[in-house]
């Protein structure tokens, strides 16, 4: 493959033996006991793997997006719901700091998201949705010195885990023309005034803990925010958008896995003294097919990235790859359980996890209906 090299190799390598060792054993807690698998990302952390695209000089390893995402398809081929918590403990969450933060607040918060020290969440959405900011009901005033924050949010990812929250309010009235009216707070979860609501029960990306977060006259310092005051939205947009093409490899290695054990399955089940693989050719036609299908998505994830490396704005191809990815997972997940047959459907094999996940990937930070529109609108303005 074009995009792998020696350095790339070891990266890949390195995370291929933390994934069989810590997150392949933490998959399980999270799947049959919805533990959150603290202790693996703290570790990914000292291992120094959550700041692999951080810059040296603020203590990452100053690695590129390749780099990147063959760190996060190895730890997806284990655990999809994995691979996510560790691009919000990485990318996500010290990536846009590093975009957005003052040089005070990118060593402090970077600094102790890149040891695993801090964890952190990030909280936009509301019971109006995600992308409709004009009904946001979470509002910040300020009182002196301080900021007074009022409101909640929902479906929010490590909810009863971050020690730290990055939170959207209106700071004035929303306007959609200049997307102003918001601000981006960051809020210790032990800060008075804020609590934890219910922890969702949800179909897949088990272990990662989404809840319901209430603001009631919680009160930070007035410089305890990041960007400017009002004019949080289109920068926070600008930012996230290409960070969306990290679900390519989260897709990716999650797809890899589904495969492989489908193919091991099909040669190994022997019926009539032949495997289902060397008996029917129709099997072997859609093994064919959707190999050819994970290929030409890993060609467009790392190409992606590479551009990325380039300093191209990958935004649209970031969106496309988030959309495409979940359902071409979807749709492997799906063929592969009824490859399997009765055994796919079992929890012990280790697939229909998979299948659940692909589905929150459908869903979660930004549903592919929505960014469909987002696209169609990035493509044709
Ligand atoms: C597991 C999980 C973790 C999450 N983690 C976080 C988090 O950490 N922080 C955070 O802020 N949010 C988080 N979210 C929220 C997530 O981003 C939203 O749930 C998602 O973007 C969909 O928004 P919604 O639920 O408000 O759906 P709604 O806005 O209620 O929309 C419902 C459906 O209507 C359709 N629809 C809505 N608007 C449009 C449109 N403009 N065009 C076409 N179709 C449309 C879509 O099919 C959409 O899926 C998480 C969600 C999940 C499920």
């Amino acid at each position: 493959m074009w995009w792998m090299n020696e350095e790339r190799q070891m990266i890949a390598a390195a995370a291929r033996e933390f994934a069989e060792q810590e997150v392949r054993p933490a998959a399980k807690l999270m799947e049959e006991e919805e533990k959150y698998p603290e202790a693996a990302i703290r570790k990914l952390g000292e291992l120094g793997m959550l700041g692999l695209t951080i810059k040296e000089e603020y203590g990452g390893a100053g690695a590129d997006y390749v780099n990147y995402g063959l760190m996060i398809e190895e730890l997806a081929k284990e655990s999809h719901g994995f691979g996510l918590l560790a691009y919000l403990a990485s990318e996500l969450t010290l990536g846009l700091i590093e975009k957005m933060g003052t040089p005070e607040q990118v060593k402090d918060l970077i600094a102790k998201g890149l040891t695993g020290e801090k964890i952190y969440g990030i909280c936009f959405t509301e019971p109006c949705g995600v992308g409709n900011p004009m009904e946001y009901e979470t509002r910040a005033v300020l009182d002196g010195d301080e900021w007074v924050i009022n409101g909640g949010k929902i479906f929010i990812t490590n909810a009863d885990i971050a020690d730290t929250f990055f939170v959207i309010a209106k700071t004035s009235d929303y306007n959609p023309a200049t997307m102003t009216g918001l601000t981006f707070f960051v809020v210790p979860s032990d800060t008075p005034g804020l609590t934890v609501g219910h922890i969702e029960n949800k179909l897949g990306w088990k272990g990662s803990h989404t809840g319901q977060l209430y603001f009631k006259d919680v009160r930070i310092p007035k410089d305890a925010i990041i960007g400017a005051v009002d004019n949080a939205w289109l920068p926070l947009n600008v930012a996230l958008l290409p960070m969306f093409a990290t679900y390519g490899p989260m897709n990716l290695g999650a797809m890899e896995t589904i495969f492989q054990k489908t193919l091991v399955f099909l040669k190994s089940r022997v019926q009539c003294g032949v495997s289902l693989w060397d008996a029917h050719e129709s099997i072997r036609i859609d093994m064919m097919k959707m190999f050819l299908k994970i290929d030409n998505y890993r060609s467009a994830v790392y190409s992606a990235l590479e551009d990325e490396n380039r300093g191209e704005n990958i935004s649209a191809k970031a969106v496309a790859l988030k959309m495409q990815g979940a359902d071409l997972l979807e749709e492997i997940a799906s063929q592969c359980i009824e490859l399997h047959g009765g055994t796919g459907t079992v929890y012990e094999t280790g697939i229909e996890r998979f299948y659940r996940d692909a589905k929150m990937g459908t869903v979660g930070c930004g549903s592919n209906r929505t960014l469909i529109n987002s696209l169609a609108s990035m493509i044709f303005q």
